[in-house]
């Protein structure tokens, strides 16, 4: 199977009466450079055993099988898994699960198809679910590395820095569990059907150490609702979530011991001063 054929393509898509789902995220690579250059990144070899989310036909699948020991792929769609089959035929270091990404239990996963200690992911995620599954993924901490393609403004959101407008809660989030680090684009013409917009191909690196936050529940409540009303200062935003326990100026006393100034929005605080603001805090709430 020529995977970089779109000709090739479109005929097996259409002898398995295949039709794009636009819901399941569907935008199937085609350019040769765009897997090569992801395994490479990812770098891949042959000790590793790599859960791929999404194989689509098996392009990407077929490019990290000729270098890992094990791909296990997990693919939502089932009109895709007897095209699977003929495509990474001659992969004997492939194994193809048919499920939704989101109901799986990772650990039994992993535990059962993989390696505890030793599991990458490299995938091209579906858009439409990418946020709830990068937390999916990340919180289990059981990746050592993702390297996963993502729309590009949403790599733009997880490696954003305080003060800058993609700045929010998932930045603060995804880098709490990882070191993530945008690799390259991969333009619309790569894909077919091509989406609207760009793709990053990011790398999140696990975190062995998280940072040092006491009551880590309370600290992603202080930094959803930071971030919930971006155009309030961090007093105003924290209010609705801590009102029944504290008076607004005993709040802006202790924003000031932390060393903040009480005009000071969300958007300014990184992941050690919300963590500031959490010990001061848990014994208050
Ligand atoms: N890896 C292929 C490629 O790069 O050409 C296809 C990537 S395409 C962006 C995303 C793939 O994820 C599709 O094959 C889609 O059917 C699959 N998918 C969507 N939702 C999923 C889910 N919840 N669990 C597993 N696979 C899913």
């Amino acid at each position: 199977m020529n995977f970089y054929d779109i000709h090739e393509i479109r005929q097996l898509l259409l002898t398995n009466g295949f039709h794009f789902s636009k819901a399941k995220g569907q935008n199937f690579l085609t350019e040769r450079w765009v897997p090569e250059r992801i395994v490479e990144e990812a770098k891949i070899n042959s000790n590793d055993y790599v859960l791929e989310i999404g194989p689509g036909i098996g392009t990407l699948t077929a490019q990290i099988a000729a270098s890992a020991k094990k791909v296990l792929s997990i693919e939502l769609d089932r009109r895709l898994i007897p095209i699977l089959n003929i495509t990474l035929a001659d992969f004997d270091n492939v194994e193809i699960i048919q499920g939704d990404i989101l109901k799986t239990n990772l650990v039994q996963l992993v535990q059962q198809h993989l390696c505890l200690e030793n599991t990458s992911v490299c995938a091209n995620l579906p858009y439409n679910i990418t946020s709830p599954l990068l937390s999916f993924l990340t919180e289990s901490r059981l990746f050592r590395n993702m390297t996963v393609m993502v729309q590009r403004e949403v790599a733009q959101r997880i490696c954003a820095k305080p003060l800058t407008s993609a700045y929010g809660a998932f930045s603060i989030y995804i880098n709490y569990y990882t070191e993530p680090r945008i690799l390259f684009d991969v333009p619309p013409s790569c894909f077919i059907p091509q989406p609207k917009v760009f793709s990053s191909v990011v790398s999140l690196s696990r975190r062995d150490t998280l940072p040092n936050v006491e009551d880590e529940k309370l600290f992603f409540k202080l930094v959803r609702a930071a971030f919930s009303q971006r155009r309030k200062t961090l007093i105003n935003s924290l209010m609705p979530a801590v009102q029944n326990s504290i008076e607004k100026s005993k709040l802006t006393d202790i924003i000031k011991e932390c060393g903040f100034d009480e005009k000071i929005r969300g958007e300014a605080l990184g992941i050690k001063e919300f963590a500031i603001l959490t010990k001061k805090l848990k014994d208050i709430l």
